[in-house]
């Protein structure tokens, strides 16, 4: 198969269909814009199968996603879109950046959800921006980031009320946006413990990565014990 971009954490190719994409989950664990490095072995494996479980629910739900459907332990079959180079986090309890950046204490609810903007650029440290700087770089229409702050608040209360019947605390995630031949935006990228973060809602126990930011250990533990729920919910 044909690479067409190789990120952090994985690889894409063109498949077999003009108008889609595999998506091949690896090991690699990064974080603080990829100063801190690491594989951590079966990683790819979890977050390919948590995402395709998320991006399900997601569809069945109306949210329009990238995704088509998990082909194995590692790939995914998407839609070909066109990323918009913007990270958008959500967030339910303030925690990590926000906390360090306003001086707001840890925890501090955000009712309604706050949403964020960050350029998607290593090379500048994902900078945090606003909807005018979205307009100003030309990165999407004024149309386009309604539509994205409306599909992130549904994706917010799809997750929040799906993960808290399964004991888990959905306390922030980041989403990429895509747009696909036709122009219409869609969820893109993955959504795991990798990109959004989970609490145990009985022990408070991180179950995201910030058990690698964090020297925390027992990554794979906590994946699993994510998948674990999901995969029981689904049954
Ligand atoms: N996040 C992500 N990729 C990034 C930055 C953040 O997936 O490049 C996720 C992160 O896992 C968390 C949420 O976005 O669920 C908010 O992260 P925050 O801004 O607090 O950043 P951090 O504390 O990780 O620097």
């Amino acid at each position: 198969m044909e690479k067409l971009y190789e990120g952090k954490a994985k690889i894409v190719y063109q498949s077999n269909e003009p108008d889609k994409v595999v998506i091949y989950f690896k090991d690699e664990a990064t974080a603080f814009n990829a100063q801190k490095r690491d594989v951590i072995e079966g990683k790819g494996i979890l977050n390919n199968k948590i995402s395709s479980i998320f991006f399900d629910l997601l569809e069945k739900n109306g949210i329009p996603t990238h995704f088509v459907k998990q082909l194995s332990d590692r790939e995914m079959l998407a839609y070909k879109t066109q990323i918009i180079p913007v990270e958008v986090v959500v967030r339910n309890l303030a925690t990590g950046s926000i906390v360090k950046r306003l001086g707001i204490q840890e925890k501090t609810p955000f009712e309604p959800p706050l949403i964020e903007f960050y350029l998607k650029n290593d090379q500048l440290g994902d900078p945090i921006i606003c909807h005018q700087h979205i307009l100003a770089l030309n990165l999407a229409s004024e149309e386009e980031i309604e539509t994205i702050k409306n599909l992130a608040l549904r994706v917010n209360d799809v997750l929040k009320d799906f993960l808290k019947k399964l004991d888990i605390i959905l306390v922030d995630f980041k989403l990429e946006f895509g747009r696909k031949n036709d122009g219409t935006i869609v969820v893109a990228d993955e959504i795991s413990p990798d990109t959004c973060r989970f609490w145990d809602a009985k022990t408070g126990e991180r179950m995201d990565k910030d058990r690698f930011r964090l020297n925390l250990g027992d990554l794979s533990k906590f994946y699993e014990e994510v998948l674990r729920r999901l995969s029981y919910a689904k049954s």
